[in-house]
């Protein structure tokens, strides 16, 4: 690693060792970082390269690895994000399952290039509770001990209150994380969450508090004058379009969450059934007109569609943790059939204080639910919860005895695949994961490379790296019409042109989670801009086929990683449901054809180049550069 780097990175990566409390600094070079970028990009390298195989994702062997990118800080819309990854713990082993990938919003990501580090890696095992501090180049481990047990607001306080310093950014864990709820998540301050795939049960497992991070500078990028054109150009059209306007008025889950069912994209009742009219009681048009008192954003973003809320009855809900964004309001909402918004809210706010992912809590309770209402569940197992689809009472009481893992709730912090190894007698037929990943809240069924993607994404049933169809117009086509696709295809079609639509699109997403930047306005961002954006950053004069590869190379190194930890080909299978019609709605005639999405995942494989079971070909390998 010899080259110097002109923009963008610090090029430096702290590597924390929590069994021997040792603190060192490495040293990144240009062409590393043009090979995988960053963000999802650094922390798939290194996990692959330094996690051994049939790791316990619980143990001191697996990495916790926060990493931004080079967008990250800049005065890029959305570029206050980074990524957090680790071998998940969710999933059907009990050492846990493949590769997570979490993205999390806010102001950490920015605050920790101006510390000046890339990123962090995180390894072995404390003996005693400890958290990080991070500063303008220096790094310490410093006793937890008074933090261990405390809610991520009590934390928060007590972290920025001891270091005498308001501005510092933390990353941290609640009762949920230190108890390795398998599905618990890694907050960012107290409504930015890096919320799946298990990573906050990474941190617990490793003693680990938090870390607080603070800085002053940023690194240079390339150049300044074009990216200020960029930035400026992407602010002038901001708001050209619906969806982000929306967004800007009421947040994630705004008015057209009402008409989701209408069309099939709302999960009900643990995805069984199709039609919700509670909807209108719920959407975030609602929570804008009721609980709502303000809108928060993450660093340097106009478009502040963070919802924060606040009401005293019949539950106290503390503004500090923001407010429900859509996901949770399907996974804790109309997932569990239930329509009553405080409820959701408070359970929102939970989730926040105690470090749990809200679709994976939402997921596995509705779940439980169903399971309950065939008598796979009895009174004896839950006890005593009458766990019925629409009881807000059996879901807030089940949040609360997940993070603790308090009786029934102990089971439940086991994740969805666990539970279905426990109950068997036909319950997997009801479990909606991926990979042990609870499936995001759109539906595969009105979306079939989204499906394909919930299938063969590395991380498992992800709504983020995804690739959700629009291609059934022309200006649906738009983003990916440079690298010649001009032929519209329906949204509930998948044939080959629908495979290789994914592989882009999916590529055009990873991207975001490379540089890093935020998703949600990712309509505005084509292949082209996002060249002109990572030339004004780093100086290089990439191209579409460049961002095809680097795409190539991450996914493939995933792909490895996770043959590496025991997945293999069986393991990119729906959940049996989505084959099958909903009871009612739009999607009530027929499910995902069995026949055709065994065909794509095939044809995936090999536009990929990984043999008929999925394994990455040696000369693919060679030609990508992975050679460990
Ligand atoms: S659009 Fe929303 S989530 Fe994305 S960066 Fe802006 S405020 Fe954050």
């Amino acid at each position: 690693m010899s080259e110097s780097i002109s923009g963008g990175y610090n090029g430096k990566i702290l590597r924390i060792n929590l069994s021997n409390n040792v603190v060192g600094i490495e040293k990144l070079d240009s062409k590393f970082c043009r090979k995988y970028l960053g963000g999802t990009g650094f922390i798939t390298y290194f996990l692959l390269k330094e996690v051994p195989e049939e790791a316990d994702a619980l143990g001191p062997e697996n990495k916790l690895v926060f990493a931004s990118g080079p967008v990250t800080g800049t005065s890029i819309i959305g570029s206050g994000r980074h990524s957090v990854g680790a071998k998940s713990p969710l999933g059907e082993s009990p050492l846990g399952g493949g590769i997570a990938w979490s993205g999390a919003g806010g102001y950490w990501g920015a605050e920790l290039k101006r510390s000046g580090f890339d990123a962090v890696i995180v390894e072995g095992k404390s003996s005693k509770p400890v958290y990080i501090w991070i500063h303008d180049g220096e790094a310490s481990i410093l006793d937890a001990g008074h933090l261990w047990g405390k809610n991520t607001k009590e934390t928060q306080q007590d972290i920025r209150s001891e270091l005498g310093d308001e501005k510092i950014q933390v990353a941290l864990i609640g009762p949920g994380g230190e108890n390795k709820v398998r599905f618990a998540c890694l907050m960012h301050g107290l409504h930015d969450t890096a919320g799946r795939g298990g990573v906050g049960a990474v941190m617990g497992s490793k003693n680990m508090k938090a870390i607080a991070v603070r800085g002053h500078n940023a690194p240079k990028v390339a150049k300044p004058e074009r990216l200020k054109e960029i930035s400026r150009f992407l602010r002038d059209n901001l708001y050209k379009d619906f969806l982000t306007a929306e967004l800007h008025d009421t947040g994630t889950g705004g008015p057209l969450m009402e008409h989701m069912p209408d069309i099939g994209d709302l999960p009900v009742r643990n995805w069984r059934d199709g039609l919700f009219p509670e909807v209108s009681k719920i959407h975030a048009g609602v929570i804008k007109e009721t609980i709502r008192v303000g809108m928060e954003g993450c660093f340097g973003c106009p478009v502040r569609c963070k919802k924060v809320v606040k009401f005293d009855e019949p539950y106290v809900v503390d503004p500090a943790y923001g407010g429900p964004e859509y996901e949770a309001l399907a996974a804790l909402g109309s997932n569990c059939g239930i329509d009553d918004l405080r409820a959701i809210a408070k359970a929102n706010e939970l989730c926040n204080a105690y470090s749990l992912d809200v679709i994976s809590t939402g997921g596995v309770i509705s779940f439980a639910m169903e399971c309950f209402e065939r008598g796979l569940l009895s009174l004896k197992d839950t006890g005593g919860i009458e766990l019925r689809f629409g009881s807000h009472e059996a879901m807030l009481k089940c949040v609360e005895m997940i993070a603790r893992r308090q009786g029934f709730g102990n089971i439940l912090a086991e994740g969805t695949a666990q539970l279905v190894k426990r109950l068997g007698r036909g319950s997997e037929e009801y479990a909606m994961h991926v990979k042990g990943l609870d499936a995001g809240q759109h539906e595969p069924r009105r979306m079939a490379a989204f499906g394909l993607g919930f299938m063969v994404n590395p991380h498992g049933a992800d709504h983020c790296c995804n690739a959700m169809d629009s291609w059934d117009t022309d200006m649906g086509l738009k983003a990916v019409q440079p690298l010649g696709f001009l032929d519209t295809v329906a949204n509930n079609e998948i044939n080959p042109l629908k495979v290789a639509l994914f592989k882009t699109e999916n590529t055009r997403q990873l991207m975001f989670d490379c540089l890093v930047m935020c998703h949600l306005y990712s309509m505005l961002l084509d292949f082209k801009t996002v060249s002109d954006i990572i030339e004004a950053v780093t100086g290089w004069d990439t191209s579409v086929a460049e961002q095809i590869r680097v795409g190539e190379r991450i996914f493939t190194s995933a792909r490895l990683f996770n043959i590496r930890q025991g997945l293999t080909a069986k393991d990119d299978k729906l959940p049996k449901r989505y084959f099958q019609p909903t009871t009612d709605g739009p999607l009530s005639k027929a499910g995902l054809d069995p026949d055709k999405m065994e065909k794509a995942r095939k044809y995936y494989y090999t536009i990929m180049g990984w043999d008929k079971e999925g394994i990455p070909l040696p000369e693919k390998l060679e030609e990508l550069g992975i050679d460990f």
